[in-house]
């Protein structure tokens, strides 16, 4: 079996194939539709939730092409999108889960292929790290489309935001996850309330003071309690030496 292309021979799947990818969401000029703009390759083109590739260079041959390198890509592996998703440029982007078919070829570690339906979008982190939970205009897009970032409440503050309900009823009635839980890094809203929050109404400089003083009374004995712990630590090394023959 010779020849530089034997490792990614053409096939051709009417089952859908289950794929992982990265992508921009995407908001029509005119507010009434919503799509996706690749992170790569054909960035500049915005595909449907159901849609058919088309020759990121303008060519007219189907996609894929052995000769091309267009066409709708996708990883076997949610961990491999994910990895993808840490790179700096890429920490915008929201992750999908398609089914892909058609004419399709198959490369290590996923498939390029002619048709895709976007099935799942995973919404992950805010720039500022935390989990994302509205869609704003980032500022960047292509001819008729506005480029949606993920952001935080606290970071849209009163910005105009897409809800994920109203993105996944534009884009065509995909599934859509919020799943930006950070992962090995502690989430401050588990463990102490947000300063911010409104529930928490703000310490008066009384109970400040108040506290202040425990505090300090509490300093006073752990200084004290440590000046005993050598004390008995020095005993205890006496008694040792002592001990021995
Ligand atoms: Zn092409
Ligand atoms: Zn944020």
């Amino acid at each position: 079996m010779g020849g530089p292309f034997a490792r990614s021979p053409r096939e051709h799947s009417d089952e859908p194939l289950p794929g992982f990818k990265l992508a921009y969401p995407m908001l029509a000029a005119d507010g009434a539709s919503c799509g996706f703009s690749g992170v790569t390759l054909g960035r500049a083109h915005v595909y449907r939730a159901v849609d058919d590739a088309i020759c990121a260079h303008g060519s007219r041959h189907a996609c894929p092409s052995r000769w091309c390198d267009c066409g709708f890509y996708c990883f076997h592996e949610m961990g491999s999108a994910r990895d993808l998703a840490c790179e700096p440029d890429h920490r915008s982007a929201v992750l999908l889960e398609v089914a892909a078919s058609g004419r399709y070829r198959r490369y290590e570690r996923g498939l390029r292929y002619a048709r895709q339906r976007v099935k799942t979008v995973r919404i992950g982190r805010c720039e500022c790290g935390r989990p994302a939970d509205l869609l704003a205009d980032s500022g960047a897009g292509s001819v008729g489309w506005r480029r949606l970032l993920p952001v935080c409440r606290n970071c849209a503050a009163d910005r105009p935001v897409l809800g994920p309900e109203r993105f996944a009823e534009l884009a065509g009635g995909v599934e859509v996850v919020l799943e930006g839980r950070p992962t090995g890094l502690a989430d401050d809203e588990e463990q102490a309330p947000v300063a911010a929050s409104p529930e928490v109404p703000a310490e008066d400089p009384g109970t400040v003071a108040v506290l202040s003083a425990e505090v300090a009374v509490l300093h006073a004995r752990l200084d004290e309690t440590l000046s005993r712990l050598e004390e008995v630590q020095a005993r205890l090394d006496e008694l040792t030496r002592r001990d021995r023959p």
